[in-house]
C-alpha cells in the first residue's frame, strides 16, 4: 500500500526515488548544514530523501540528535 507510489527526494534536482521521510523540524537544519536546498509543499511537513541524500545528511542530524540531548541533560534540574 505504502509502497506501490514513492516520493521523489525533496533535494533540488535530484529526481531518485525517496527511501525515508522526515519531518522539516528535524531535517531542515541537518539540510542547511549540508548545504543542500529543499523543496517541499507548504501544506505537508515532511521531507523525503533518497537513500544518497539521506547518507550525506545523516551525520548532521545525529549532531543535532546530540546537542538536544545534552541540552536536555544539562537543563535536568539535580
Ligand atoms: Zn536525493
Amino acid at each position: 500500500m505504502s509502497r506501490s507510489k514513492g516520493k521523489v527526494c525533496s533535494i533540488e534536482n535530484c529526481e531518485t526515488e525517496s527511501v525515508r521521510s522526515l519531518s522539516i523540524e528535524k531535517a531542515g537544519e541537518a539540510l542547511n548544514s549540508a548545504g543542500l536546498s529543499y523543496k517541499v509543499a507548504r501544506r505537508r511537513n515532511r521531507i523525503y530523501l533518497c537513500a544518497e541524500h539521506y547518507k550525506k545528511i545523516k551525520k548532521y542530524l545525529k549532531k543535532a540528535q546530540k546537542e538536544e540531548r545534552l541540552r536536555q541533560t544539562r537543563g535536568r534540574p539535580f
